[in-house]
């Protein structure tokens, strides 16, 4: 919960917390950008973190931290003053594929969500996928659901249950006729309103009801609620195909360039395809 006592015009802050960046600040100071699950997005700095075995791996890269922090009114960056490991991702630093969707996650972040701003439902998706993928979930589901949820939770979600133009609901348009996915409207489309003989990505009924299931499930029960990722790998690979697309598209704040870490993320989730 969060906690705040006034001292003058400082506030006392204590929440949990996942490191997206961290760095060594001149000799002895750390710089910490964490994401908290009350508070938003911050920009710390730890006096004296470098060399004292005080905040332990508290402040590493991907640590759930409970951190607790001073803040002016105004200010950019806050002062850390303690941190305490919460939760350990042990197995995400000992393979490159799951450290590589992990930081993904962290890039998403550091990029796409505004400072002192609070999102509970981000700060939600972004533990739940690292648990997850910690916990050895497919890398690829993972990386779809992480998308799905967070769409939605910055309230940017692609439009896959209607078509974009017309508005007819997706289950009446995969009765009568194709369904296609329309990049620049960040939507699906019904063959009627993209043109019956026009090419396009066709997006099957199984795969609209996959992203709606990854949109809605909780993460934790993804792997009972969906058959094994295997019979999957298909839609995983069409899916993130599609999710990418639009998050090029149509979510402001993204660099021109993309995010560094999807172009690793690319050959990863394309190597699982097995169509
Ligand atoms: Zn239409």
């Amino acid at each position: 919960m969060p906690c705040g006592g006034h001292i003058g015009i400082m506030e006392r802050v204590s929440d949990l917390a996942i490191v997206l960046k961290t760095f060594p600040y001149q000799e002895r100071d750390r710089i910490v950008v964490f994401l908290t699950e009350n508070h938003g997005k911050y920009t710390g700095m730890a006096k004296g973190a470098v060399h004292s075995r005080r905040y332990g791996g508290s402040l590493d890269l991907l640590a759930c931290s409970k951190i607790h922090f001073v803040r002016k009114p105004h200010a950019e960056m806050v002062r850390i003053e303690e941190a305490t490991s919460h939760h350990e991702f042990a197995s995400l630093y000992r393979d490159f594929d799951r450290l590589t969707a992990a930081s993904f996650a962290a890039e998403f972040c550091l990029r796409l969500l505004e400072a002192h701003m609070p999102s509970r439902e981000m700060f939600v998706c972004v533990s739940n996928f690292l648990f997850q993928l910690d916990a050895g979930m497919p890398v690829s589901r993972a990386v779809n659901a992480f998308l799905c949820k967070a769409f939605k939770a910055l309230g940017y979600p692609p439009s896959l249950l209607r078509c974009v133009r017309c508005g007819k609901p997706a289950h009446e348009v995969v009765t009568s006729g194709r369904v296609v996915w329309d990049s620049q409207a960040g939507g699906m489309t019904c063959g009627a309103c993209h043109g019956e003989g026009r090419a396009g990505l066709e997006l099957e009924s199984e795969l609209l009801l996959y992203f709606h299931k990854l949109t809605m499930t909780a993460f934790k029960d993804l792997n009972a609620e969906l058959p094994p990722a295997d019979g999957l790998a298909w839609a995983d690979a069409k899916l993130y195909r599609v999710l990418s697309d639009f998050l090029h598209h149509h979510i402001p704040g993204l660099p021109a360039g993309g995010l560094k870490s999807m172009r690793l993320l690319k050959t990863e989730v394309a190597s699982e395809k097995s169509c």
